[in-house]
């Protein structure tokens, strides 16, 4: 993990290479690898909440490809014409508009430290290319963190919530209502559903995801990268245990 000093932060996976006697106490920069990790599951099953936790917890760069192309289509620049009409329907934009806009990011110098994905991969291809760019330059992925919830639940989180139209703040008319309807608490900005978010929407994204997502749980399990949490427990449940499993995956390493 990278600190603006250009030392690395403490985190998963440290690898002694020298005498572990002349240790300083915290553990030198040199002998820490990277947290790299990504967030798979259905939408509405929390990975954005668990997300926000994860890159404080370990100061770790964030992308998520929801939010990236959001800020495209909202920008209208090229990327967002061309995954505009896609995300409407709730359909996945091509893999390899999708891969580009990763790549990039997670070969920048921001993330070469670590990095935190939310929303990609969503295919087995763009696992794939994600796999192969990593080992290309000697990287590796510490885990695959699959945050599910079942289809009913995620209907309705997702039917409920509600955008403010100024920052994305989130809120949802049953579990977490705005004081004042269709208004948001932090800006004053009104209240929007999301495009994707309408009911009819939320019931063919969830299809794509049982089509094109799953086999790609299956090829993580199949690396031995996956690690299972229950996205319908409440967020500081899930938090915990992540929290829980990534020091297991330290100790391990
Ligand atoms: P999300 O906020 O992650 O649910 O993403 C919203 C929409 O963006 C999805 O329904 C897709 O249309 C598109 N999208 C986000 N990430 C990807 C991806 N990795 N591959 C293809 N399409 C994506």
């Amino acid at each position: 993990m990278a600190l603006p000093n250009g030392q690395v932060a403490p985190g998963i996976g440290q690898l002694p290479t020298a005498n572990p006697s002349v240790l300083p106490a915290i553990a030198s920069p040199l002998l820490m690898s990277e947290l790299n990790l990504i967030l798979v599951g259905p939408p509405g099953a929390g990975k954005g909440t668990q997300a926000d936790r994860l890159r404080k917890d370990h100061d770790l760069p964030y992308y998520s490809t929801g939010d990236i192309l959001r800020a495209a289509v909202k920008e209208g620049s090229p990327l967002g014409k061309e995954a505009g009409d896609y995300m409407k329907r709730g359909d996945l934009v091509p893999d390899e508009v999708m891969c580009e806009v990763i790549m990039e990011r997670v070969d920048g110098e921001e993330a070469a430290g670590g990095f935190l994905l939310d929303g990609f991969p969503r295919t087995v291809r763009q696992a794939e290319v994600l796999s192969d760019r990593l080992d290309a330059r000697g990287r590796d992925l510490t885990a695959a963190l699959l945050i599910d919830a079942p289809d009913e639940e995620v209907i309705k989180r997702l039917s409920g919530r509600r955008v403010c139209a100024e920052n994305q703040h989130t809120y949802h008319l049953l579990f977490n209502p705005p004081k004042r309807e269709g208004v948001c608490d932090r800006d004053g900005s009104p209240l929007l559903q999301r495009d994707d978010d309408r009911e009819e929407t939320v019931a063919y994204r969830l299809r794509v995801f049982h089509d094109q997502t799953k086999p790609l749980i299956e090829w993580y399990e199949s690396k031995g990268l996956l690690r299972h949490f229950d996205g319908s427990r409440a967020p500081d449940e899930v938090h915990q245990r992540i929290s829980a499993a990534l020091a297991e995956l330290e100790e391990a390493a």
